[in-house]
């Protein structure tokens, strides 16, 4: 008899699965699957590039507006780099969240609308309790090593 059971989609490339824990106070902690995307470095570059072009449109654009130019234009135009180096250094996103809320036990399957994998709140949708996601930090940091900016090395 023939398998009629659906074949695994392929992986998406950039996509991980990472274990964690989900937690509510005294109640036990729960299971969860984190799906996180991760960044290689001409992904960072790009959207780097893509979020200083973004506060610069957008200070263009405010040039037309009355009165608020006035501080948004400044405000967008020193921003800038800041949001472009916050983009250069996000290496991992969270999109999403499965598992079962440790307080009402209710599945939870939730979309997030990405960031750092390790400070992202959760609310179960069932009871609209807030949750504390726990990642398991070995497998956050494990692939490539971080690059690090160091001087030169000293002679021995
Ligand atoms: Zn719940």
């Amino acid at each position: 008899m023939p398998d009629r059971r659906l074949p695994t989609p392929p992986p998406t490339p950039g996509l991980l699965e990472c274990p964690g824990e989900l937690r509510y106070f005294d109640s036990p902690p729960t299971t969860a699957v984190l799906v996180v995307r991760e960044f290689t470095a001409a992904a960072r570059w790009k959207r780097a590039v893509l979020a200083w072009i973004g506060c610069w449109g957008a200070a263009v654009a405010a040039v037309f507006l009355p009165v608020l130019h006035f501080v948004l234009v400044p405000t967008l135009l020193f921003a800038a780099p800041f949001a472009a180096r916050r983009m250069f250094a996000q290496r991992r996103v969270l999109l999403s969240v499965r598992g079962r809320c440790p307080a009402c036990a209710a599945a939870l399957d939730t979309t997030l609308p990405g960031g750092d994998p390790r400070v992202q709140p959760v609310r179960c949708d069932a009871c609209g309790r807030s949750l504390e996601l726990h990642p398991d930090t070995s497998l956050l940091a494990a692939g490539p090593a971080p690059e690090k900016h160091e001087g030169p090395r000293p002679q021995a």
